[in-house]
C-alpha cells in the first residue's frame, strides 16, 4: 500500500513536471494545467505531505497562472535577448569579413626616396631596391606572411626576412631595430622595424629584395606593380 502510494506519487509529480514544462510552452493548452496538478495535490495528501496546503483548488490555480504567465515571459525575454546577441555576433562578423575584404593585401615596405634599383651597379648586381629616409622610419610588412628571420645579417647589419604563403620571401635590410619574432604572423602595414645605416650602407635606408619560391631574386618594383602598388 506504500509503495503503491509513493509511486502514485511519484508519477503525479513526474506528471506535474510535464503540467510545468507544457505550460511554458503553450498557456492555451488549459486541460493540462488543471488535471495532472490536482492530481499532484491529491497524492500529497494520500503521502501526508500535502497537509499545509488548503483545500481550494482555485488558489492552486491561481498559483498555478502566475507562475506560467511570468515562465512565459521570461521564457520570451530570454529568446528575444538571444535573437538580437546573435543577430549583433552576425552583423560584426560582417563588418570583420568587409573589413578583412577591403585593407590592402600588399603595401610599400616604407616611405622615402626611391634611390637605387634593381639589376646591375657599380660593377656588381643589386638585388633589391633602397628606400631611403631617415633613421627610424617605419619598416612595415609588404604582404602577408610568417617571419622565418630576424637578426645579424652579413652585408645588411640587421635584416628581416619573412615568407609569404606561397613561399615568396620577402627581406628588409640594413634596419636600425626590429620588434617581430621568428615564426610570428604579420599582416600587410603591420610594423616590423624600423630604417637604419648598419653594415654595406652609405645612409639610413632599407633595402628590400623579394625571392620567389624556388629562391630566385625578382624586381621587387615590378613585383610591387604587379599588386598596384607603385614606387
Ligand atoms: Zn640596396
Amino acid at each position: 500500500m506504500v509503495v503503491a502510494a509513493v509511486a502514485a506519487g511519484a508519477f503525479a509529480a513526474a506528471a506535474a513536471g510535464q503540467t510545468l514544462q507544457a505550460a511554458g510552452e503553450s498557456s492555451s493548452d488549459s486541460k493540462t494545467d488543471v488535471t495532472p496538478l490536482a492530481n499532484s495535490r491529491d497524492a500529497k495528501a494520500t503521502l501526508g505531505t500535502g497537509g499545509g496546503a488548503p483545500a481550494g483548488a482555485p488558489v492552486l490555480l491561481q498559483v498555478a497562472r502566475t507562475t506560467d504567465g511570468s515562465a512565459e515571459a521570461k521564457k520570451l525575454t530570454t529568446s528575444a535577448k538571444v535573437t538580437k546577441e546573435r543577430l549583433e555576433r552576425e552583423a560584426e562578423e560582417a563588418r570583420r569579413a568587409a573589413a578583412e575584404a577591403a585593407r590592402p593585401k600588399t603595401v610599400l615596405p616604407a616611405q622615402g626616396i626611391f634611390t637605387s634599383g634593381f639589376g646591375a651597379r657599380w660593377g656588381t648586381t643589386h638585388y633589391g631596391i633602397d628606400i631611403a629616409n631617415s633613421v627610424g622610419t617605419p619598416i612595415v610588412a609588404a604582404a602577408d606572411g610568417t617571419i622565418i628571420e630576424a637578426g645579424p645579417a652579413s652585408g645588411f647589419g640587421l635584416w628581416v626576412r619573412m615568407q609569404l604563403d606561397d613561399g615568396t620571401v620577402l627581406v628588409y635590410g640594413h634596419v636600425n631595430s626590429y620588434s617581430v619574432y621568428v615564426g610570428q604572423r604579420v599582416k600587410a602595414g603591420d610594423y616590423i622595424a624600423e630604417m637604419g645605416n648598419r653594415g654595406q650602407s652609405t645612409g639610413p635606408h632599407l633595402h628590400f629584395e623579394v625571392w620567389s619560391a624556388a629562391g630566385q631574386k625578382m624586381d621587387p618594383r615590378a613585383w610591387l606593380a604587379e599588386r598596384g602598388v607603385y614606387l
